[in-house]
């Protein structure tokens, strides 16, 4: 991983926490995945979950699957730095090595909802980014949805009456993209990521000439 904070030539500056949330089928997880990739010097925040495991997903990477004791033994302990019912299940962002890495530098992207939104929020609102992304219509979202082919139609009906409580929710947040092509609302949500780092209030050091000029 690239490490901006100890070197000498460039601005120093914290780390910050960039959420994106959606409803399901807007395509978050697609461009979360994308922006992965495409940045090495952000890193996904891995929630706990109590939801069972779908086929694919690795524990350690995709979530850290646990238990209902295990969860509330998490919540006692406070490790988490927000948690949340979603769906008839519990996710929560585990503290781990956010604050730390956040004062060293390092960001990383949280794929939570609007409540651990409002959370994280309430608990640092000077590192946090948040963007909300969109699906073009309500048509296209079920379009997208029934494409997927792995849902019931009563399913696909849940996911979008959870699709519109979710949506109410998009005046919460600090950006709103449109996903009506998937390689546009990349690069329009990398954008924001690059401009955020850039922030004056996030340049916590300055390289030696500017200080120099600044005294
Ligand atoms: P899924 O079960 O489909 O992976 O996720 C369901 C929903 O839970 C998504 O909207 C996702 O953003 C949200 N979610 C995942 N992790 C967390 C978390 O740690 N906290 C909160 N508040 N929501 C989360």
């Amino acid at each position: 991983m690239a490490d901006s904070t100890h070197n000498s030539d460039k601005l120093h500056r914290r780390g910050l926490m960039f959420i994106l949330s959606s409803p399901s089928g807007a395509g978050k997880t697609t461009i979360s995945h994308m922006l992965l990739m495409a940045d090495d010097e952000i890193r996904l925040s891995v929630s706990a979950t109590t939801r069972p495991r779908r086929s694919g997903e690795v524990h350690g990477v995709d979530y850290f699957f646990v238990d209902d004791t295990t969860f509330d033994k998490m919540v006692e302990q406070d490790e988490f730095y927000e948690w949340a019912h979603v769906f008839g299940h519990r996710y929560g962002t585990p503290k781990g090595a956010i604050r730390k890495g956040l004062k060293e530098g390092e960001d990383f992207l949280f794929d939570i909802d609007w409540q651990g939104t409002q959370q994280l929020y309430q608990k640092d609102q000077q590192d946090v980014v948040s963007v909300f992304i969109l699906p073009p219509s309500l048509p296209e979202l079920r379009r997208r949805l029934e494409s997927r082919a792995q849902d019931s139609a009563e399913v696909i009906d849940a996911r979008m009456d959870r699709a519109r409580g979710e949506i109410s929710h998009w005046a919460e947040y600090d950006y709103v993209v449109i996903n009506d092509d998937v390689d546009e609302c990349f690069v329009k949500v990398r954008e924001i990521l690059h401009a955020e780092r850039m922030r004056r209030t996030r340049q916590t050091g300055l390289i030696p000439f500017v200080r120099e000029l600044t005294q």
